[in-house]
């Protein structure tokens, strides 16, 4: 009898060994594929696993094998490429099978749930819309499909019409009709007409995308506003055209409302929208349309990814270099990464967007393996901005404002335009200081400042949930002198009303907008304005909102980036720095820039300034080769936290002295080192850090690695985990 080898949502890198469940004939094994849900005893409960494969035998004695409860899919509900996709993510990422498995179904279908959806009605599938008359031979099966072809039908509607359920069933066998649910909206592809001419940039792209067979990748690159969106759109309608469906990834859907509607208005009912604002029921729903090709396009962050297509056809990855795309917890993947290999497993273009690409992706076009596509031309407004970089140094700031900012302020409200400035710490003051001792507000469970949030009057930790009302007196000496440092925006709005008293002030960050309603809300308002306005906020800010008024950006501060010990810091200012500068100008107007800082002189502003962004980021990739960094090279980090302020460290030197004798002499080991940040919510932090000259077998040192990290002795609320690629390096 048949070994069923069964991955459950657990932290282990393993699937387990079941019996087939008594009822069940070995023909119906033997028809099983990977993919399929199964229930099993698992201790002393019962899970839904999903079965990896089967397996003549087992290396457990036969005896000590349990039998599997019940096979809950005769069918895989993922496809094939999608289960190659989740055996392959976990194998690179050295990540538990059954954890990867979990996220291709949506919660409800976790839990066990039937996949079956009323399905009463009947309509044609893409190619029963396009058979050419005469294809089929029964004259009863060609009038039904002239039939649906006016509109899909209930059976019920098409017994009453002389249609008998044979007919019906040839045609679905024959893959000209489906079954459906007729109580949802009928997924036609309504194009709208008020689709702009494209330019000659635009067409080069879609029409090279549309001649792509097979798998390709392309970078579509090009600023803000040079109509990306618009190349996406029209290669989506030429995918859709095919019979296939496409997926696009964006970094966040709340905070691009207006990407969604986009896609709504083009494609209408076609368009299914994943984000985090939805029930499971909803989730489930959207996920069982794309499953079974009742929708044409899927929009979604980085999660819909492990999405079920019945075909897919296209992949579109908006904002590529967004850090958003990298999981910072549990499965670390990176989905752009994994949409790559999605592509090459689905057989099927993939298209990644920006006005920023990311080193990775541009050193993939340098070396030839994606093909690139440029928008040299912003399809509205005619020049880019004018840089000025403002010295602070030794000057007095209100409002953290230099005079010349403060100035440019005033010349650009009074020609009634709009100034955006640009502040990336959120709260009001970053450190609580008692003027008369020096005491400082410091997180109890980490090694880091308490910010104050001077309207909720509370003290807030960014790294953990940590959190108390603002002190009366100082704990150290009971005087009431405070001084907050550092300016936040919730403190430079306050500053800046009192500066601007008579101007409008629309503050954007995590703390005043809750919702897309909430967003939507104000950028209506400020794009409403006539008069003039400041507007104010953090990274949000620098996602592709359409801001036509805007004149002036202001770049309040941005020096920590310098003194980072990320490797990317400066791979990230130039893309901040373009990002955000690109706001100004939108319009008709031409637009300025002002970058205040400390370090006038640093080559990275040299570089935004005077060169294109593209050139910035080749010089930047030579210093990469130069030391081995990614994309030259892969980086592996090892963090450990305990709770003992010793046992991390201990057990990564113990991890690393085993590495040492099992990676070759080229492989570098730093570490174990403190983390950036040494102390986190109560635990004591370190990592180890790999990094290997790229490879074929790398992944076989990887898994190396986790298993001696999984087998080595520690105290039990040690808690470990491995990183590939890693972003975050707190
Ligand atoms: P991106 O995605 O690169 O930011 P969009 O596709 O959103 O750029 O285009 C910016 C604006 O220009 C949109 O309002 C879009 O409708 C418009 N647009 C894009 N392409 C054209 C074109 N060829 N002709 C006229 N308007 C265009
Ligand atoms: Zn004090
Ligand atoms: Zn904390």
């Amino acid at each position: 009898m048949p070994i069923l080898k069964i991955a459950v949502a657990k932290p282990l890198r393993t699937t387990f060994d079941y019996l087939p469940p008594a009822d069940c004939d070995d023909k119906l094994i033997a028809q099983l594929q990977p993919g399929v849900r199964v229930e099993v005893p698992f201790g002393t409960r019962r899970l839904i696993g999903v079965l990896v494969s089967r397996a003549p035998e087992s290396d457990v004695q036969r005896t000590k094998l349990k039998r599997a409860i019940r096979i809950i899919d005769t069918t895989s509900l993922l496809s094939k490429p999608l289960v190659e996709l989740c055996l392959w993510a976990s194998h690179y990422y050295a990540h538990p099978i059954g954890e990867v498995l979990t996220l291709a179904f949506p919660p409800l279908l976790r839990k066990g749930a039937n996949n079956r959806t009323p399905s009463n009605g009947v309509r044609l599938t893409a190619e029963g819309q396009v058979a050419p008359q005469g294809i089929m031979r029964s004259p009863r099966q060609a009038a039904l499909i002239e039939r649906l072809r006016m509109q899909s039908a209930t059976r019920a509607t098409l017994k009453a019409e002389g249609f008998n359920s044979s007919i019906i069933k040839a045609l679905i066998d024959k893959g000209f009709a489906t079954p459906c649910g007729l109580d949802e909206p009928e997924s036609v592809t309504t194009l709208t007409e008020t689709r702009p001419e494209l330019n000659d940039e635009q067409a080069t792209a879609v029409k090279h995308i549309a001649q792509q067979r097979g798998f390709a990748a392309s970078l579509l690159y090009g600023i803000t506003g040079s109509g990306k969106t618009e190349v996406y759109l029209e290669a989506i309608a030429n995918t859709i055209a095919q019979g296939s469906q496409a997926l696009v990834l964006v970094p966040e859907i709340a905070l691009t409302p207006q990407t969604a509607a986009r896609f709504q208005e083009r494609f209408g009912a076609a368009v299914g929208v994943l984000h985090s604002g939805l029930t499971d029921v909803q989730r489930a729903r959207e996920w069982e349309r794309a499953q079974t090709g009742k929708l044409q396009v899927l929009l979604g962050t980085r999660s819909a990814l492990f999405t079920p297509f019945r075909k897919l056809g296209l992949i579109v990855i908006d904002e590529e270099h967004d850090s958003a795309y990298k999981q910072q917890d549990g499965f670390r993947y990176h989905a752009r990464d994994l949409a790559i290999k999605r592509a090459q497993l689905e057989r099927c273009p993939i298209v990644l967007g920006s006005a920023t690409p990311s080193l990775e992706t541009i050193s993939n076009v340098v070396n030839g393996r994606f093909q690139h596509y440029r928008l040299r031309t912003r399809a509205k407004a005619s020049r880019l901005p004018t840089w000025q970089i403002t010295d602070v140094r030794q000057q007095v700031l209100q409002a953290g404002l230099s005079k010349q900012l403060i100035d440019a302020c005033h010349a650009t409200l009074s020609k009634g335009e709009q100034a955006l400035l640009f502040l990336n710490r959120r709260g009001f003051a970053h450190t609580l200081l008692c003027h008369d001792c020096g005491w400082v507000a410091q997180c109890d469970h980490c090694d880091s400042r308490l910010v104050v949030h001077k309207r909720q009057h509370r003290l807030r930790c960014h790294h953990c949930q940590a959190q108390k009302p603002l002190p009366s007196h100082c704990p150290n000496c009971r005087s009431q002198q405070w001084q907050g440092l550092g300016y936040g925006t919730e403190r430079a709005e306050l500053a800046l009303q009192s500066l601007f008293p008579n101007t409008p002030i629309y503050r954007i960050d995590s703390d005043t907008i809750g919702s897309t309603a909430q967003l939507d809300q104000v950028l209506d308002a400020i794009n409403n304005n006539q008069s003039g306005c400041l507007i104010l906020g953090t990274q949000m800010l620098a996602k592709g909102h359409d801001l036509a008024k805007v004149t002036l950006v202001g770049i309040v501060d941005t020096d920590a980036l310098l003194f980072s010990s990320d490797f990317r810091a400066e791979e990230r200012l130039s893309q901040l720095l373009t990002q955000v500068s690109g706001r100004s100008g939108r319009g008709e107007k031409p637009g300025a820039v002002v970058l205040q800082t400390h370090h006038p002189e640093a080559d990275v502003f040299r570089r935004v300034i005077e060169q294109d962004y593209w050139d910035t980021a080749l010089s930047l990739l030579d210093e990469r080769q130069g030391s081995g960094l990614p994309p030259f090279g892969q980086l592996v980090m090892m963090h450990a936290d305990s709770k003992d302020p010793h046992e991390a460290e201990r057990f990564l030197n113990a991890a690393r002295q085993t590495f040492t004798s099992i990676l070759p002499a080229n492989h570098l080991l730093i570490g174990p080192l403190p983390a950036p940040l040494s102390k986190r919510a109560g635990k004591f932090r370190s990592q180890l850090t790999w990094l290997a000259p790229h490879e074929k077998n790398l992944h076989r040192y990887t898994h190396l690695i986790a298993d001696t990290l999984a087998r080595l002795p520690h105290k039990q609320e040690l808690a470990w985990s491995i990183d590939i690629d890693p972003y975050d390096f707190l």
